[in-house]
């Protein structure tokens, strides 16, 4: 039922229209024509009656003599008149009894016998017809006037009356032949009128029905079209003032509202193109201005970067003088006041250059010109030596600085060991700046490793001023502080954590603090470094820590944790008390205990009872004295080892000390249980004399760091020429052979690099190769580069550090300089070694005192006498009197004089005056340091010989 519902509602407009027509008229005529034919049927079957009924009455009628008068003949005759009517079929007349009186059959008319009587009167039997007479036997006894319709027959019976009495009853069959014929007609007719009307309904349905759906159609069609091709143009067609001639004045009407909209949208769209344009013109206008102010402004930022590089070179260029120069004065006999003022100079112009250094690099980071190595190094060995100079600032604000590494942190790691000291020194130097006691950690552990890298967390916290919340984020910016106003505390340029911000982010980390106004700060970062093969010297096993019990005495808490932390680590077993009363304590009670500690750490500076004190009171208990003590000071003051000898403490190491060094110092310790052993570990300069003096050709225009280079080589022994130029290098390389060129980049007439490809080239015929080491004090990005490409075997950035320059210029020559030749024993860097001369005379202090008075006042003698010797180019002279100097400085253990010595009195006589002139150069130099040494040992011997009579 749905289905036909759907389906119908899906057919066009046109058929329903006409459907609806059809079958709203089609019914009506087939109902009529039903009527019609039911009338004509009835009608008929009257006639018949009424006709088949006349001729009953008149056979009735004609028969009622021949009955009255029992003449059957006449009867028949009188039947045989029914024969007219061709449907008459069988008639009869009956008598009152019932009997056949006379009959006629149109199935025997004809063949004689349609007057067939049984008897001729009163007969009884039944006429024999093809009609039953029992159908009206009861009409015909009751003498009535009757018609049946049978199955396919009309029966009529008429009563025949004689003067108003019946005397028998005529019966007439007729066929219904006719009705039925008349029925079929009448059908065939009826159907075809249907039929034809049916046609005609249908085609005057379909054109009526246009009247309708005509306008609907046109009026979907417009709907279509403006659907489809946005025509609001377009208007439907109407063809009436009915309800559809409004419906398609109402749509006209909506469209022509649309069409107005449309048109007024499509001119709104119009202006804002135009306005579009206008901006987009006008951005671009500003865009083009925007470019070139970039191309300006990257044009200033280049020109700014070459700036502070040329900057750069020039303020380096006379901060190499101040500091060499001073660094030279403070090598001279100065007295105490000139020293203090020479050293307040080296450290104005040191933190000159460290703000210098820092405005470099931030630069370089502007201008992205920072450069990252990537070398395998060790972490421990990198902070165990950047830490040494910040512990020094440390201890003298009396700060302590304190380091620890988690044991999973890899021994060797491969990144830019020169960056990341860069960061760890910033944010330490920080620390000890902003706190004025307690102490400053770091702590370095590992996040994360994964397959061949490592993510090294390090965290470096302090007890001091802090940093107020609203601030952390700030001084992560350029030249942001804390405290930006003029009257603050502390110095420093607030570039620091920008530029170590930034070389967290390039080491792949990132950088954050934790801090409390006046609760301490923790500045927290992560880099990331691949992890390296190579394997780092490992802490040696110590099978004589394992279950040694180790007393540590210290004040502060965090350095105790360290210290007992390292100790577990090791397989110790340590206690931690936080003074020396406590130590003193612990000490007996563990001797009392029959368990000793073996080992003391014990801090010098610490309230009450320092521990210098608490050694003493240990060495005056001979109870306790069986504790091997070692102690540790953050302030290295001068006289402590002294004292620590006094006191009979077998080491004395500077705080912070390195994990695998305490571990070593501590093997050593135990191992030589029964000796005193002392270790120190001041922060030396590397002043003492070459392993081989260098003939050094120095190529440079400005005086004074002509001045500052050749003091600086000659002091250490080498041999300088200087040239003001390329060109006079050039004619220098000439003349003689040279171990090493030191050039500078920037001279006049001819600059370094031109002089090296000139040299380079000279090379190429005779095969031979100078070593040439850059100096400038460029520090830009592909200066280096630009150097080695020139030809240049090195390079060092000026201010010259004389370590640096040593190391430079002296690393490569033994191995591959042109005379390198196989040396002796390598010299100490200090003139002396004093613990062994100390030995040599049996600590016996009045003695040493007594040798170096007789030395000092020696030395110069023999000198001179070896120099007379060289001027006259007497080499047997030359030999002799330096064989006595040799000796005598071989008593000292004054190993650098003995060298020099040597070196004279091994030199022949075909060496050349030049060669002697320089071997005795050098030994004049070691000579004055070594009695510049031994003025200084000798006062310190003779104040401690005062102030105490003891012994060690
Ligand atoms: P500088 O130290 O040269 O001023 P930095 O960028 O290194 O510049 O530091 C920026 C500021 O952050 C410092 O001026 C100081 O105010 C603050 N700051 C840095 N470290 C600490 C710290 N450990 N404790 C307190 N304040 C600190």
């Amino acid at each position: 039922m749905l289905k036909i519902r759907t389906w119908l509602m899906n057919q066009s407009l046109a058929r329903k229209l006409t459907g609806m027509s059809l079958a709203a008229g089609q019914p009506a005529i087939v109902i009529a024509a039903i009527l019609i034919m039911a009338y004509d049927g009835t009608s008929s079957r009257q006639r018949l009656v009424r006709d088949t009924g006349m001729l009953a009455e008149v056979v009735a009628s004609n028969s009622t003599a021949a009955l009255a008068f029992g003449d059957a003949q006449a009867a028949q005759e009188t039947l045989r008149a029914v024969a007219v009517n061709e449907h008459i079929v069988w008639a009869a007349v009956f008598l009152n009894d019932g009997t056949l009186f006379a009959r006629y059959d149109r199935s025997l008319a004809g063949k004689g016998a349609d007057a067939a009587v049984a008897n001729s009167r009163g007969s009884r039997s039944a006429p024999t017809g093809p009609s039953a007479l029992p159908a009206d036997a009861d009409a015909v006894r009751r003498h009535a006037a009757r018609e049946t319709f049978v199955q396919d027959a009309l029966l009529v019976t008429r009563p025949i009356i004689l003067v108003k009495d019946p005397i028998g009853t005529v019966f007439v069959q007729s066929d219904l032949t006719d009705l039925r014929s008349r029925a079929i007609r009448f059908g065939t007719i009826i159907g075809l009128v249907l039929f034809a009307t049916f046609w005609l309904a249908l085609f005057l349905a379909y054109r009526l029905q246009r009247i309708i759906s005509s306008p609907i159609l046109r009026l979907t069609n417009v709907t279509d079209q403006v659907t489809v091709g946005r025509r609001y143009d377009l208007r439907a067609e109407k063809s009436g003032e009915d309800e559809i001639g409004r419906l398609i004045d109402g749509f006209n009407g909506m469209l022509s509202e649309i069409q107005n909209r449309d048109a007024l949208l499509t001119q709104q769209k119009n202006q804002l193109e135009q306005t579009v344009e206008l901006r987009t013109s006008e951005l671009r206008h500003s865009n083009t201005d925007l470019m070139l102010a970039r191309d300006r402004a990257m044009e200033a930022s280049r020109a700014k970067s070459e700036f502070l590089a040329n900057m750069s070179h020039e303020i380096r260029t006379p901060m190499n003088g101040i500091i060499g120069m001073t660094e030279l004065a403070l090598d001279t006999d100065v007295n105490r006041e000139q020293r203090d003022y020479l050293e307040t100079v080296k450290a104005s112009a040191d933190s000159l250059l460290a703000i210098l250094n820092e405005i470099l690099d931030f630069s370089k980071i502007e201008s992205r010109k920072l450069e990252f190595e990537s070398i395998p190094f060790s972490i421990r060995e990198l902070v165990a030596n950047m830490v040494k100079p910040l512990a020094v600032k440390a201890d003298q604000k009396g700060v302590e600085l304190l380091y620890d590494f988690d044991p999973g942190v890899p021994a060797a790691i491969v990144g830019d060991p020169i960056r990341l000291q860069q960061v760890l020194t910033n944010l330490i130097g920080n620390a000890i700046k902003f706190t004025p006691h307690g102490h400053v950690l770091l702590e370095v552990r590992e996040d994360a490793r994964q397959e061949g890298s490592t993510t090294l967390h390090f965290q470096v916290s302090d007890t001091g001023i802090g940093i107020p919340a609203d601030k952390h984020a700030t001084i992560f910016e350029a030249f942001n502080q804390v405290d930006g106003s003029t009257t603050r505390r502390f110095g420093g340029t607030g570039l620091g954590l920008t530029i170590s911000s930034t070389l967290v982010q390039m080491m792949g980390g990132r950088i954050w603090v934790e801090s409390e106004l006046g609760a301490g700060s923790a500045f927290h970062f992560t880099a990331g470094f691949d992890t390296t093969e190579i394997v780092m010297p490992e802490a040696p096993e110590a099978p004589l820590l394992v279950d040694l019990p180790v007393l540590i005495v210290d004040d502060n808490s965090v350095n105790r944790r360290i210290l007992h932390t390292q100790l577990t680590r090791w397989h110790a077993q340590p206690t931690a008390v936080d003074c020396g009363h406590a130590a003193i304590d612990a000490l007996s009670t563990a001797a009392t205990a029959g368990r000793p500690f073996r080992l003391v750490l014990l801090d010098v500076n610490m309230p009450d009872l320092d521990g210098f004190q608490v050694a003493e009171q240990i060495g005056a208990r001979p109870e306790l004295s069986g504790s091997t003590i070692m102690m540790l000071s953050s302030s290295g003051h001068h006289g402590e080892t002294s004292r620590c000898r006094e006191l009979g403490v077998s080491a004395y190491l500077t705080k912070p000390v390195p994990a695998e060094d305490l571990h070593a110092a501590i093997c050593r310790v135990l191992d030589r249980e029964s000796k005193v052993s002392t270790e120190t570990r001041p922060v030396r300069r590397s002043t003492g004399l070459a392993t081989r003096p260098l003939r050094v050709l120095l190529a440079e225009d400005n005086v004074v760091n002509q001045r500052v280079a050749v003091g600086m080589l000659a002091r250490r022994g080498h041999v300088v020429t200087v040239a003001n130029n390329g060109i006079e290098a050039l004619a220098a390389l000439d003349r003689q052979g040279f171990d090493v060129v030191l050039m500078d980049v920037q001279m006049p007439e001819m600059g370094g690099l031109e002089a090296t490809t000139a040299i380079r080239d000279r090379e190429r015929a005779t095969g031979a190769h100078v070593r040439i080491v850059a100096m400038t004090a460029h520090a830009m990005k592909g200066d280096r580069e630009r150097c080695l490409a020139s030809g240049m075997d090195d390079y060092l950035s000026k201010p010259i550090d004389p370590a640096k320059l040593y190391a430079t210029l002296e690393l490569e020559s033994t191995v591959t300089g042109p005379s390198a030749s196989a040396e002796g024993p390598t010299r100490s860097a200090v003139p002396i070694d004093r613990d062994e001369l100390m030995e040599r005379l049996g600590h016996d202090e009045p003695l040493v005192v007594e040798v170096i008075q007789l030395f000092l006042a020696d030395c110069p003698k023999r000198v001179d006498a070896i120099k007379a010797a060289v001027d006259r180019g007497d080499a047997e002279a030359i030999r002799t009197t330096a064989h006595a100097l040799k000796g005598a400085a071989a008593n000292l253990s004054a190993t650098g004089l003995h060298e020099a010595a040597r070196s004279l009195e091994e030199m022949s006589a075909e060496s050349g005056p030049e060669a002697a002139q320089a071997a005795w150069r050098q030994l004049a130099i070691e000579a004055e340091r070594v009695m510049e040494f031994l003025r200084t040992l000798e006062k310190s011997l003779a104040a401690e010989l005062s102030a105490t009579s003891r012994h060690w």
